[in-house]
Order: C-alpha cells, then sequence, then structure tokens
C-alpha cells in the first residue's frame, strides 16, 4: 500500500485485505477500525471521502487490519466492546460480551427494587452488573460482582472506574468467599458442553477464555453448582436470573423446580432463541 492515502482508498486496501483473508464482515471491520484509528464516522466520510489520513494513522491502521487478517477479534484490537449502549475496556481475560446478554440485562432492570442487593456470580468484564447499575432509575441499589479469576476482575474494576459506577467486587470461587443475602443474583457462567467446545467458531475457542465457557461435561455444572447454594444467599422473595445456551431451558428449569424456586420464566433474545431464565 502506497503512503499518502485518502480515507477512501485505505478503507478500499482494509476491505480488499480482509476479505482475501476470509473474514466475513470484511466491510464493517474495515470500516470500525478506520474509525477506530482516525475518529472519522460514517457520515464524515461520506461527507469527504478523498479526505487524507495521516502517515502516523495510516500505519496504524494497516497494522490493525493485518492483525485481524489473523482472525484477531476486533474487540482484541480495539480493547473495547459496546454493550447496553454503554463502553467496556475488555482484554483477553473476559469473554466479550455479547448482544444476546443485553436480554438478561433488560429482565433484571425489569425487576430491580429501591434498596436491594444485586450479586453478579462470574461477572468477568463486569458488563451485566455495571450496565444494570448504570441504566436501572432505582434508588440504593448496591451491587457485587465476584469471579475465580483474579484477571478478569481487574478488568471489572478498570470498567467500574471508566463508568463511574459504585460497586465492590472480589474474588471468589462460586459463592465461597460470598456472605449475606441478595435481592437478585444474575449470572452468565460458562455453559458450553464438553464435546461442544471444539466446534465453537475458530475466533471464540482461540480468543475467549476456556474458563468462561466451558459448562463441564453436559454445559450444566455451573447451573446446578450456583442453583444448589443460592437459596443460601437469595432473601425470601429473592430472583436469581441466568443466561442459558439456547437448548439448555428445560434442564436448567427442572433443576430450578428441584430447588423449590418458583415463578419461573423462559425468555428468548431477539435472534428468538431461548437466552434467559429467572426464578
Ligand atoms: N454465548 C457464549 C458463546 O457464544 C457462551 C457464553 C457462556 O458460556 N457463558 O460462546
Amino acid at each position: 500500500m502506497k503512503e499518502n492515502q485518502c480515507l477512501k482508498d485505505a478503507y478500499g486496501w482494509g476491505m480488499d485485505t480482509l476479505k482475501k483473508a476470509g473474514v466475513t464482515e470484511y466491510a464493517i471491520d474495515a470500516f470500525y477500525l478506520l474509525e477506530f484509528v482516525t475518529g472519522v464516522s460514517r457520515g464524515n466520510y461520506y461527507a469527504n471521502p478523498e479526505a487524507m489520513i495521516g502517515e502516523e494513522d495510516l500505519q496504524k491502521y494497516q497494522s490493525l487490519i493485518q492483525k485481524r487478517s489473523r482472525k484477531i477479534p476486533l474487540q482484541h484490537l480495539t480493547m473495547e466492546q459496546e454493550f447496553m449502549g454503554l463502553k467496556f475496556y475488555v482484554n483477553e481475560d473476559v469473554l466479550i460480551p455479547r448482544q444476546d446478554s443485553e436480554t438478561l440485562v433488560e429482565e433484571a432492570l425489569g425487576e430491580i427494587e429501591n434498596e436491594s442487593k444485586v450479586l453478579d456470580m462470574c461477572t468477568g468484564s463486569g458488563c451485566l452488573l455495571l450496565s444494570l447499575l448504570k441504566h436501572t432509575r432505582k434508588k440504593n441499589v448496591e451491587g457485587t460482582g465476584v469471579d475465580i479469576s483474579p484477571d478478569a476482575l481487574r478488568v471489572a474494576k478498570r470498567n467500574a472506574e471508566n463508568l463511574g459506577v459504585d460497586a465492590v467486587f472480589f474474588q471468589s470461587d462460586l459463592f465461597q468467599q460470598v456472605e449475606g443475602r441478595f435481592q437478585m443474583i444474575l449470572s452468565n457462567p460458562p455453559y458450553i458442553r464438553k464435546e461442544e467446545i471444539n466446534s465453537l467458531e475458530e475466533e471464540v475457542k482461540i480468543h475467549d477464555p476456556m474458563l468462561a465457557l466451558d459448562g463441564g461435561e453436559d454445559g450444566l455444572d455451573f447451573y446446578r453448582r450456583i442453583i444448589e447454594m443460592s437459596p443460601n444467599h437469595l432473601t425470601e422473595e429473592g430472583i436469581l436470573i441466568f443466561e442459558i445456551g439456547y437448548d439448555q431451558a428445560d434442564d436448567v428449569v427442572q433443576l430450578l423446580k428441584m430447588k423449590d424456586f418458583h415463578g419461573i420464566v423462559v425468555k428468548k433474545d431477539l435472534t428468538g432463541l431461548d437466552r434467559v431464565v429467572k426464578a
């Protein structure tokens, strides 16, 4: 690629390179990185595609496109992912927030009460808890997030700080270090079954932490353990909200019934798949 380029040339080269490398969303990704580097929005771009791109920006853009060609996820190049309209810092220590998980936060927003305590079990980047706290209009909601991974907790704390949200994060293997009762427990635990791990998309398998995906032999290990222990950590009217895999609703509902949970509801995500169970 030659030096001294206008935006249009750089974008064209970016698309071409990604397309050749077999990146499916090559046009979207090439533009996303162009905007990330130059700050030029789509509106600015179409108003003046001949605007020149600075040398430093061009080099940065080229290097990012090359990395993207090697199938490094966009979010690991930009170190950010939008979730519930908020910008989250991410790295390879956490699962990249998925849009599907917004369904869980929407459910939680509908259920949360004033003066309540919320626990996010397996918090990862903190995206569930922090977007709930940021968006709720309820007063005096206290948030706690736990995770087994100290590296993930560093990411969650950084996000709390960036977003200006007050929340407590600490390390715990599920409920081991957790004390007291909560009005709401949220969780998007690892839920991929052993035999499915190998068939995950390359980008997920290589770049998302296995610790955040592996749900054991039948994918239900964490639901079993959380459901088993959560009665000790929920208030009388407390509510448990899980994200689940598209084919796990029946199994998770069964586990909840065995522990005498009631008011069990399954919700679908925007693509029409079962995604959330609350009880
Ligand atoms: N939804 C994630 C995926 O697509 C899995 C998340 C999880 O295991 N909690 O891989």
